[in-house]
């Protein structure tokens, strides 16, 4: 039973949030959508621990795709960092803000980007493509790009509330959809030229100007055992995020890319991960 501890502890962790939430904010809605999430990151855990392969996959399509359709098309909340600067102009702390503070904000503190291996319905789809292992783990310099987007998503909600445009919460709704589908198309196009599953997290993605800074200090790391490491670098052929797991510093290669897929841990031939 053991195993199933960190299950039951995540859980009761989510539903204090639920609770706090659903009472402070005297909305039901908090009370459901936490406990879902809570419910699936809990199962995941244990399909994890009854080493479910696909556990991950799993809790990715359940949370993305609760987010993605739920959340962003029946509820009409815009989830993407357009919606987050919409709401945080608006002083509104609603889905959009709280989303971002625990998902993108202050949980990489504790989780580091365990949001972009296991909730992030843009990452959801990407991860079926062909190339889940990168054909080259050499990084391209066009990093650069996250910020041009996250410049550009601020600027694009400014200038909506600057020209006092009517009719905002309509066009964050199409934002969402037209941004999704940029994003779907954009993720696509460049997993097939750079032939890597995770391109555009790596170069394009503006929420990584958030996650990226704030999971270098993460609680949660994949850390090695170097008695048992025996330097065969299976680690590093299957990382999606070309992170040096080998290096215990926190300032090793690609360090604050690792999403915790833990593909690393799962091909090391002795357990050193
Ligand atoms: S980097 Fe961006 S697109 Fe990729 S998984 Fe993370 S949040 Fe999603
Ligand atoms: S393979 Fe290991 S180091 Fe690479 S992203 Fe996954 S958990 Fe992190
Ligand atoms: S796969 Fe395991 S043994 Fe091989 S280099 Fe990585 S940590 Fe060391």
């Amino acid at each position: 039973m053991k195993k199933y501890i960190p299950a039951a502890v995540i859980f009761a962790a989510f539903e204090t949030a639920a609770i706090s939430l659903w009472l402070t904010k005297d909305n039901a809605f908090y009370l459901f959508n936490f406990s879902y999430i809570g419910c699936v990151i809990a199962l995941g855990i244990v399909l994890y621990a009854r080493a479910y392969r696909h556990a991950r996959r799993a809790v990715q399509l359940l949370v993305g795709l609760y987010m993605l359709v739920y959340l962003g098309l029946i509820c009409s909340e815009n989830m993407q960092i357009e919606g987050f600067w919409y709401y945080l102009f608006t002083g509104v702390f609603e889905a959009a803000t709280i989303h971002y503070a625990v998902a993108k904000i202050f949980g990489p503190l504790i989780f580091g980007r365990g949001w972009c291996g296991y909730a992030c319905w843009t990452a959801m789809v990407l991860d079926f493509l062909p190339y889940k292992v990168p054909a080259s783990h050499e990084r391209r310099k066009i990093g650069w790009i996250r910020y041009l987007a996250f410049a550009a998503s601020l600027a694009f909600v400014a200038a909506l509330f600057l020209a006092h445009v009517g009719n905002l919460e309509r066009i964050m709704f199409w934002a969402f959809v037209w941004g999704n589908a940029l994003y779907y198309a954009l993720g696509v196009a460049l997993a097939f030229t750079f032939r890597d599953n995770r391109a555009f997290c790596k170069y394009i993605c503006p929420v990584t100007v958030f996650l990226k800074p704030m999971s270098y200090f993460s609680l949660f790391r994949v850390t090695c055992d170097k008695g048992k490491c025996v330097s065969c670098g299976r680690c590093a052929q299957v990382c999606p995020m070309d992170v040096d797991v080998t290096d215990n510093s926190r300032s090793r290669k690609n360090a604050t890319e690792c999403i915790l897929c833990m593909e690393c841990a799962r091909a090391c031939p002795r357990g050193a991960l």
